[in-house]
């Protein structure tokens, strides 16, 4: 029960990953606030998690406006009294090389897997210094560290979440707040399959090929990076701060 007594915001918690993460935090004694723009994925979440006897709320809404990330922080201690852990977890990939990127996707890219993450922190950090610490985990990816082909709008807002996430865990060290990203290779979710479908590919067919180019066997299931991510998110991991932990099954970024 490494999280009895905290309280933590996930956001895209409905997708594959954060559902993972949000069993896990609940699972082992975190209440959690859930931010996704998905009703319908918050609500069943919702009724596993009850079920299961843990604790969350959700407040559904666009990460692009940032009303909605201040509201999402301040919703957080009003309901739970405060906030100790952050993970920045939603995010979105537009696909294409810089000529087949519209404005539209550039900004919403940057907006979604960025920005938000920059309205979220500032307001999130008070209230952590209010309770002496915390800890923020910002999803990256490795394409972030090392940019993969053609998808430039996505590697580009996930290399800035690298850096960003270097400048916030060497300001706030000293307010014992880490914060620190992961950084993962493929992970078999909505995000990686949707994919697949909309290049007329089975999924299941695909994943299975894309195991065999994996040094240990597999991509990654979302429970493996909810694990790393908890770590991350736990006093366990306590002198880790300003980090980048890439997650890839030693797979390298082709
Ligand atoms: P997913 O698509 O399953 O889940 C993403 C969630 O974010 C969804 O629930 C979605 O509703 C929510 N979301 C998207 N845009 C939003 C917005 N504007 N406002 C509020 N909520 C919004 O994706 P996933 O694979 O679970 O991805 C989780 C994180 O992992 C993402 O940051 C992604 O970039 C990163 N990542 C994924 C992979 C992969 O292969 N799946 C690899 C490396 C990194």
């Amino acid at each position: 029960m490494r999280f009895s007594g905290k309280v933590a915001i996930v956001t895209g918690g409905a997708g594959g990953v954060g559902k993972a993460l949000v069993r896990k935090l609940t699972g082992e004694g975190a209440a959690v606030m859930v931010a996704d723009v998905s009703a319908e994925g918050c609500q069943s979440l919702t009724k596993d998690i009850e079920a299961a006897g843990g604790a969350m709320k959700f407040i559904v809404g666009d990460l692009r406006e940032k009303t909605y990330c201040e509201r999402v922080v301040a919703e957080t201690v009003e309901h739970f009294g405060g906030v100790d852990v952050l993970v920045n977890n939603a995010g979105i990939i537009p696909r294409g090389t810089i000529l087949e990127t519209s404005d539209d996707m550039w900004h919403t890219a940057l907006d979604v897997n960025l920005t938000a993450m920059f309205y979220l922190c500032r307001a999130a950090i008070p209230p952590m210094k209010a309770r002496g610490g915390g800890a923020i985990v910002n999803t990256s990816s490795v394409w972030g560290v090392y940019p993969g082909p053609q998808h430039v709008a996505y590697c580009t807002s996930k290399g800035a979440v690298a850096s960003f996430t270097k400048s916030l865990g060497r300001d706030h060290a000293p307010d014992g707040i880490r914060v620190n990203a992961v950084c993962p290779h493929e992970i078999n979710t909505p995000m990686l399959r949707s994919g697949f479908e909309r290049r007329g590919l089975d999924p299941d067919q695909a994943v299975a090929e894309l195991n065999k180019t994996v040094p240990l066997g597999h991509i990654a299931e979302p429970e493996e990076i909810a694990d790393v991510i908890a770590f991350l998110a736990s006093s366990e991991s306590r002198y880790i701060a300003g980090e980048t932990v890439e997650v890839t099954g030693a797979k390298p970024v082709a």
